[in-house]
């Protein structure tokens, strides 16, 4: 199936050619033509499947152009994740005349009040800032038709239960709602329940964006070795993009710091750094100004970077939903990636939860020898 066959406007399918996309994914597939017909849905897929085009084309044909006010709503759980989305829907809308505003905390308000005034079509934001906004009164909601929750797993993990509840309240009757989640929940089902109406459910199983792609090795190894091995590892393969998790702000300090006296071009990214400095950070892991990010879970949620060429688990995960988000972050969009675990021998029980969470085996590795890196 191409773009073509369905129904977009001319300036959609020449944004989509000049994105190098080829043929819808398969969430697009379906999610698409549901949402052109004006209907509410639920979309669930894993991360890398191309969730954000799915709700960006449909709400951008609906956009009316002529008219300045905010159309479309997205709330996004983190300032990452909603920058994103923005850039996105600016690569979308390439051939339109719409305009788009990002809203999060941590930016100063002003320059947001003043975009607002301009006229913008799209607002993409985290649902604190966007309260925020609606308290002041300086985001004009009556010409809202189409509200996205993106993520809304993600963003109920975070807590935005109520904020996010306070919000749709706060939207027009008649609109459209599109959620999308990697996946389900019973809170999630209270919303859909609450503010949907008849919503279509979309589901795509296997993810054939990702997952597949990915080549899932684990490395028995002492703790005190895991430094070496990675630095082997990183060398072997010749990895220019990596992402290497730990389970803990200090440790993901200590990494970074390690990887720097090595001489690689190293980062820590977590809930420490000012938003300013996270921003810097990505956009020079980015363009390549920094080969190796260190993160924690949190701090790297949703963040997609097309060419991370691997994930390590330095520290295994505490939980099995983690590993499935961390190795999200490679293999994006039909690439190939790797992701490598290290597990330390009373962590064994770990490796094997994340087996029967991912139904999938995950093979043993064999480090690299020093010969095999001259
Ligand atoms: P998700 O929200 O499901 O995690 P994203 O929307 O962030 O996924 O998409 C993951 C990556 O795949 C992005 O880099 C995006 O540009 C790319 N992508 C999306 N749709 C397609 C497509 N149809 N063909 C190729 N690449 C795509
Ligand atoms: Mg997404």
């Amino acid at each position: 199936m191409k773009f073509t066959e369905l129904n977009l406007s001319e300036s959609l399918l020449k944004a989509v050619a000049d994105m190098g996309f080829t043929e819808p994914s398969p969430i697009q597939k379906e999610a698409i033509p549901l949402a052109l017909q004006g209907k509410d849905i639920v979309g669930m897929a894993q991360t890398g499947t191309g969730k954000t085009a799915a709700f960006a084309i449909p709400s951008l044909e609906k956009i009316n152009e002529k008219s300045k006010n905010p159309q479309v709503l997205v709330l996004c759980p983190t300032r990452e994740l909603a920058l994103q989305v923005s850039e996105e829907f600016e690569k979308l809308a390439k051939y339109k005349k719409i305009r788009v505003v990002t809203l999060y905390g941590g930016d100063p308000i002003d320059r947001q009040i003043r975009a607002l005034k301009a006229g913008v079509q799209v607002v993409v934001g985290t649902p604190g800032r966007i309260i925020d906004h609606l308290e002041r009164g300086t985001f004009q909601t009556e010409h809202i038709h189409t509200v996205v929750l993106d993520e809304a797993d993600e963003m109920l993990d975070m807590g935005f239960r109520e904020d996010i509840e306070a919000i749709l309240e706060e939207m027009p009757f008649e609109r459209q709602t599109l959620l999308f989640s990697a996946t389900m929940s019973k809170p999630i089902l209270a919303i859909v329940q609450k503010f949907q109406n008849e919503p279509q459910i979309v589901k795509v199983i296997r993810n054939e964006l990702t997952a597949e792609n990915i080549e899932q090795l684990f490395y028995e190894i002492k703790a005190t070795a895991k430094l070496e091995v990675m630095c082997r590892l990183i060398d072997f393969y010749n990895l220019q993009q990596v992402i290497v998790f730990c389970n803990t702000k200090k440790k993901s300090d200590e990494v970074a710091l390690e990887l720097l006296e090595r001489g690689y071009k190293t980062e820590a990214i977590h809930g420490d750094l000012s938003q300013r400095q996270r921003e810097k950070v990505m956009k020079q892991f980015r363009e390549g100004a920094i080969n190796i990010l260190v993160a924690t879970d949190v701090a790297a949620r949703g963040i997609d970077v097309s060419g991370v060429d691997a994930v390590f688990n330095y520290d295994i995960p505490l939980d099995p939903e983690y590993y499935v988000h961390r190795i999200g972050r490679t293999g994006r969009a039909g690439k190939s990636g790797k992701a490598f675990t290290f597990v330390v021998g009373r962590e064994f029980f770990r490796l094997r939860e994340i087996q029967d969470f991912t139904k999938k085996q995950i093979k043993r590795g064999v480090v690299p020898s020093i010969e095999d890196l001259i």
